[in-house]
């Protein structure tokens, strides 16, 4: 997908935080990275090396560590109020795919396992966070 530009925009940020603070290292980013988003890891882990440079010699910050932690899609029915994980559902590669690109896609693809409805919300598994 947008590797490259979520790289890039992450790098940017970190960047900024580390400017209003008069940080010019930072240690240890945390880059959490939803499941739904469709990532692929190792092509991002090397857009945001290779970008971190940049953040060094544009703005003189050095980011140190990246750490990436996928978090996995959970979803709550609001029918019945089960809870469920992506990987308990049997979605074809194009369903997954769909999702990938918009989450909100889940609803055509997906039902709640316990009582079918497609009411359901999107409790984890969405986007993109930084903990620094
Ligand atoms: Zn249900």
């Amino acid at each position: 997908m947008h590797e490259w530009a979520l790289a890039e925009s992450i790098i940017l940020t970190i960047t900024e935080k580390a400017k209003s603070e008069n940080k010019n290292v930072i240690d240890s980013v945390e880059i959490v990275v939803g499941e739904l988003q469709g990532i692929d890891i190792e092509v991002f882990e090397f857009a945001l090396n290779e970008l971190r440079n940049l953040a060094k010699e544009e703005n003189n910050v050095i980011i140190k560590n990246f750490r990436i932690v996928e978090e996995k899609a959970s979803f709550r029915c609001n029918r019945c109020g089960y809870v469920w994980r992506l990987d308990d559902t049997s979605l074809s590669a194009e369903a997954r795919e769909s999702i990938h690109f918009i989450p909100e896609a889940a609803h055509g693809f997906i039902q709640c396992p316990k009582c079918g409805s497609h009411d359901f919300e999107i409790v984890s598994g969405r986007g993109v966070y930084i903990r620094l």
